[in-house]
């Protein structure tokens, strides 16, 4: 079933395919399991039960002639009276004037509205047709492309032409043990529940299902990993161990531990596929560097993708600096080297030659046309701004090379365990000697010319310094204005002795690099920076950040940024300019001030996060979720891991009539995700 195209269906056209499809909808079976987020009730409730401003279903006879009336071109209202238990009820649909021919004196309707008590008064939302009397409806993502109400009928379509292929994908022990209901049932009951208890019932299956199925798929991986056709890296261990005796700082026993793992594991012919975590600021980079350096000693090239160019082209250059003496050649590649430009083809000349021992650079990695001699070890920074397909993808430049991907999102050990299980984890939990925590200061909006004068007496001690404003609104055009609005402010404040730069996303890269260079040589003292710095960006120099409209920002987002500074032993500042108007923006402000521990700051982010809105959890780089949530629960989380665990490791998986449809689903899963479909 799963894979069957959505072109089976009747009335789907291409417009329709494509708008499914930027809705994550391009199967059968993705269409089944695009639930509905909530339920209308459309059974005919008694006035007596009526709650203020909650959407109720009534059925009543009309008792007067419907009243239209229009206001401008587009405009209308329409009123009549509904009779529902000898009381009549004002009935009114703005802007559904076309309803008026369906309303007839005398005639029963069942309405779906609003209900406001005090008027004793229905705002229309739709006239309900009798067949979709006495049920639930189910309310589906939608969007502007594609109606809720036009899903609701796709769904229903494919779910009468395909239920008999559903099949169970959890294993009828581990159904019966948590009284799980059948994978039909339980598309059933969420498309079309009797009641909420009955929703309610079958989303505890699929929380179940979507974490085991999340859980399983990680555990085929990482059986897949640990087959032994990996490369064995065999790397030169003196000049290894000379390159990093030449090092200008002593690795912390943290980097040294992570080395080592990192080592062990490109040695053996096993495939590696290791996660490196490290709070920002914990010295990852070196960490990775001397990886790339053991696998250019084995006689292999290395590849580093970064998320964003300014962060590829700083790895680029540190990089360059440090093995150029070594006579080993590296190369950055991004999105501008232009396509057809004679640089970009003599580069990836040299890299099928093997001449280029280390390439970094951004997605551009993973375009047609990059091949590599033998690549050997893949890494990828920030991880977690990357999807699986992308990783992958940069793998598959390789034969079986072995992968390191590096992450500062600071979740907690439990958690990472269950959503990385594919990996091995290494963990930097230390930062290098004589760094002093960052002193956070939280101020009010109104105080800007004081923290400006702060920073001032930084950069008279040599110091440098970030104002950073937030990308908030939906225009770009307004977010510039903010940052230009900060620029002109700072121009003026710190003129004329300190010049202020101004570096944003939307920039050509000529000119962002440019801008960059300034700061990290000094030559700008100030950088009026959106939300571009956030990930990587290394001037140790910088001492203070400023953060405007700080409350805009997620915790996890507000540490990253505060990790562009604290970079040397100086005592650096980070200053948080907000008046908050939620608690949990005054809370996520307090934390910020408290702790500069990152796995603290997670920890009191998942708490806070339980409380209040949410904040974007791509932020806090967990995966996406249909139905479940890995902090609610993080438990079924633990269970399914567990679970899936054993599943997939017993000798005869596969091959038992219980665990076929799960072998089979996530090869297909799997030849999804490496694109081999
Ligand atoms: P992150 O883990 O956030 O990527 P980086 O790798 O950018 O951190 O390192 C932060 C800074 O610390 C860099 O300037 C780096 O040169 C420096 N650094 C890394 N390791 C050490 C160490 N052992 N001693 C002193 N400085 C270090
Ligand atoms: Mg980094």
């Amino acid at each position: 079933m799963s894979r069957q195209s959505l072109a089976v269906l009747k009335g789907v056209g291409p417009k329709t395919i494509q708008a499914l499809q930027h809705l994550g909808i391009t199967t059968i079976e993705d269409l089944l399991t695009a639930f509905p987020f909530r339920y209308d009730d459309y059974r005919p409730q008694n006035l007596a039960e009526l709650v203020d401003q909650e959407k109720v279903t009534l059925r009543g006879v009309v008792v007067t002639a419907p009243v239209l009336v229009r206001f401008g071109r587009k405009k209308n209202r329409l009123n009549f009276n509904l009779l529902i238990d000898n009381q009549a009820v004002l009935v009114t649909f703005f802007n559904q004037g076309y309803l008026a021919e369906k309303v007839i004196e005398g005639a029963e309707l069942t309405v779906f509205g609003k209900w406001e008590a005090a008027r004793q008064r229905l705002m229309g939302i739709k006239l309900l047709s009798f067949n979709k009397q006495e049920q639930l409806a189910g309310v589906y993502r939608s969007s502007k492309e594609i109606r809720a109400t036009q899903l609701q009928k796709l769904v229903k379509q494919a779910y009468e032409l395909y239920h008999g292929q559903i099949s169970d994908l959890i294993p009828g022990k581990l159904q019966k043990k948590y009284h799980l209901l059948s994978r039909q049932q339980m598309i059933h009951d969420l498309h079309f529940p009797a009641d909420q208890l009955t929703a309610q019932a079958a989303k505890r299956t699929a929380v179940y299902e979507e974490l085991f199925l999340f859980e399983a798929r990680l555990q085929y991986l990482k059986q897949i990993d640990q087959q032994p056709n990996g490369l064995k890296l065999n790397y030169d261990n003196q000049q290894l161990k000379k390159f990093i005796s030449q090092l200008p700082f002593e690795l912390t026993p943290a980097q040294k531990r992570t080395v080592n793992e990192i080592c062990h594991d490109l040695h053996r012919p096993v495939h590696m596929n290791r996660l490196l975590q490290g709070d920002v600021g914990s010295g990852k980079t070196i960490v990775a560097a001397i990886a790339m350096y053991a696998a250019v000693t084995a006689g292999y090239q290395a590849a580093l993708m970064a998320p964003t160019e300014i962060l590829a082209r700083q790895h680029a250059d540190k990089l360059f600096h440090l093995f150029q003496p070594l006579g080993i050649n590296v190369n950055l590649l991004t999105g501008t080297t232009s396509a057809k430009s004679r640089q970009r083809r003599e580069l990836l000349q040299q890299l099928a030659k093997g001449s280029i021992d280390i390439l970094i650079g951004t997605h551009a990695l993973i375009q047609n046309g990059v091949e590599f001699k033998n690549l050997g070890l893949v890494i990828t920074d920030e991880q977690h701004r990357f999807g699986v397909n992308q990783r992958q993808a940069l793998r598959l430049k390789g034969n079986e090379p072995d992968v390191l991907a590096l992450t500062a999102t600071p979740i907690p050990r439990t958690l990472a365990l269950t959503v990385y299980g594919e990996m091995d984890v290494s963990i930097i939990n230390e930062l290098p000697r004589g760094r002093k925590p960052v002193r956070t200061f939280w101020l009010k909006k109104n105080q800007l010319k004081r923290a400006f004068s702060f920073i001032a007496e930084q950069l008279k001690q040599g110091k440098q310094a970030y104002l950073v404003t937030p990308l908030v609104s939906e225009s770009e055009a307004l977010d510039l204005q903010n940052a230009e609005q900060l620029l002109t402010d700072a121009a003026k404040f710190f003129a004329p002795e300190y010049q202020v730069g101004l570096i944003h996303g939307k920039m050509k890269s000529d000119e962002k690099e440019q801008i960059m260079t300034d700061f990290t040589a000094g030559k700008t003292k100030i950088l009026v920076a959106t939300t571009v710095i956030e990930v990587g960006v290394d001037v140790p120099q910088a001492s203070v950040i400023l953060i405007v409209d700080a409350d805009r920002f997620g915790l996890a987002q507000l540490h990253q940024l505060r990790g562009r500074v604290g970079r040397s032993s100086t005592q650096s500042y980070c200053l948080l300019l907000a008046d908050p108007k939620t608690d949990y923006g005054r809370q996520r402000l307090q934390t910020m001030t408290e702790t500069t521990d990152g796995f603290v700051i997670a920890q009191r982010d998942l708490e806070l996060r339980g409380q209040g809105d949410i904040l974007g959890r791509k932020q806090a780089g967990l995966p996406e979720f249909k139905v479940a949530d890995p902090i609610k629960d993080l438990k079924v989380l633990e269970t399914a891991q567990v679970d899936a665990a054993e599943i997939i490791n017993q000798s005869n998986f596969g091959k038992t009539t219980e665990t076929k449809p799960l072998d089979e689903y996530l090869q297909q899963q799997l030849q999804l995700e490496l694109g081999f479909d």
